[in-house]
């Protein structure tokens, strides 16, 4: 009764309205919703770059800007990370829905002495490089931290190295609650973003509640994934193919059916390392389709065993991945969600959320045609337009202008695409092996 307007119909026009003050708990959750937005936008300032590494801070700010146009609804909570970790392999938990697709469990990574200084390393590394973005990293994927007995050691480290606690979420809270509780006590005693229990059935809500206390979970956002629950699944990773396998037997279970404008869980515009399989992944958000079915592209990966080899690795990838100004040797093209149309003098350009109007007026052949055609390099692009004695810096301004933006295809290599987990695994085990066999480092050197 005190909180009407959050859930009676007939209450609902009260809401965010001064007559909402007559139920002084929905104010409150109103407005402790509104602090956690302003919070994630907080996150995703903290992943400024500009002065420690500019040639990564100019890569994600234009993928943020790509994103804002095409991941439909899940764009605004992406908060771009910089870096993730997993401490295991696959996840024992086996979500239906689950956005990344994540594996069979096959092991974790110990806290051993050896371990654990490679680790310290890792994150030192990471820190020395991107600063304070750094403080963005979490420690899961298609992994649940609970599959991780030592997981709060590795916690520890990071905020010891760092200075920020990294967030958790787990949909396994009830594994191991001492671990758990260890988690949450890190919590309280450094504070961090709140951390997440996701919840699984509505027996597995009851479970939790019982469990742990009100205080315990004050730093916990409970996310109701049951089939009961209104979240809206990822059309991404196991939602998608249960879609598409229902879509094509024509049967549909509205309770189950992942939104397409919630288009990926994936929230990562940087690196993915797998400490198990010292495994790292340049990775930005995409939404899931056939070409990437997980919801994120794999821009470049990279093997190592050993802190030089990480370092080296992060190193190459920036080098040759992550362009400041556009490349000049590379296809020019517009991104292939894009709709264009040619106007007088300018043109547009339509994504799944937004629109932008150019105005393409420096020379008597436009840029924007030229572009989706496809069919010249950069360079190749700037001598046709000025041929006639058209400004080289004007044309290169509005290429730059539009590459900043977002809108220049990127995604031009198919090593990665189309890929599922089990293939990402099977290629694991191939460079382990080959390593294993050949007494080399499987360093990605391309
Ligand atoms: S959603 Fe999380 S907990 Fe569920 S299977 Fe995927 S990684 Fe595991």
């Amino acid at each position: 009764m005190e909180m009407l307007p959050l859930w009676r119909g007939t209450h609902l026009k009260y809401r965010f309205k001064p007559e909402c003050a007559l139920w002084p708990l929905a104010v409150m959750w109103d407005e402790y919703i509104r602090e956690m937005v302003r919070h994630r936008d907080l996150l995703r300032d903290e992943g400024e770059m500009s002065t420690v590494n500019p040639r990564f801070h100019a890569w994600r700010e234009r993928q943020i800007r790509r994103c804002n146009g095409e991941l439909g609804g899940s764009a605004l909570s992406v908060t771009h990370p910089i870096i993730a970790f997993e401490l295991s392999d696959g996840c024992t938990v086996g979500c239906w829905f689950c956005g990344l697709s994540a594996g069979r469990f096959k092991g974790y990574y110990e806290y051993s002495e050896e371990h654990a200084e490679l680790w310290r390393g890792v994150v030192g590394v990471a820190s020395e490089m991107f600063g304070s973005a750094a403080r963005t990293g979490f420690c899961y994927w298609a992994t649940d931290p609970m599959d991780n007995p030592h997981y709060d050691r590795f916690l520890f480290d990071y905020y010891q190295i760092t200075g920020a606690l990294p967030q958790t979420t787990t949909a396994a809270p009830l594994k191991d609650q001492a671990l758990t509780r260890r988690v949450l006590e890190l919590f309280r005693r450094y504070r961090t973003v709140t951390n997440r229990f996701s919840v699984l059935s509505k027996t597995h809500l009851n479970q939790i509640h019982a469990a742990f206390s009100p205080e315990e979970l004050i730093g916990v956002e409970l996310i109701l994934q049951g089939k009961e629950a209104l979240t809206a699944k990822a059309f991404a990773g196991r939602a998608r193919e249960r879609r598409e396998r229902l879509g094509a037997a024509n049967k549909d279970d509205a309770t189950r059916v992942p939104q397409r404008n919630h288009t990926t869980i994936a929230c990562v515009s940087g690196f993915l390392v797998n400490m198990l399989q010292g495994r790292v992944q340049l990775v930005t958000p995409v939404p899931g389709s056939k070409r990437w079915p997980l919801g994120y592209r794999i821009v470049a990966e990279h093997f190592f065993r050993t802190l030089s080899e990480f370092r080296s690795g992060l190193q190459s990838m920036i080098d040759q991945h992550m362009f400041e100004c556009l490349p000049r040797h590379l296809p020019i093209r517009f991104r292939r969600d894009l709709q264009y149309e040619a106007g007088t003098r300018h043109f547009h350009l339509r994504s799944r959320n937004m629109q932008h109007r150019v105005v393409d007026n420096l020379a008597p052949i436009s840029v924007g045609d030229l572009i989706v055609c496809g069919n010249c390099t950069a360079s190749e692009l700037v001598m046709r337009i000025t041929a006639d004695g058209t400004s080289v810096l004007a044309v290169a301004d509005l290429l730059d202008q539009l590459y900043r933006a977002g809108v220049i295809e990127e995604d031009l290599d198919d090593r990665f695409a189309s890929q599922t987990s089990k293939d990402v695994a099977s290629r694991i085990e191939a460079a382990n092996h080959a390593a294993h066999n050949m007494g080399v480092d499987h360093a990605d050197s391309r």
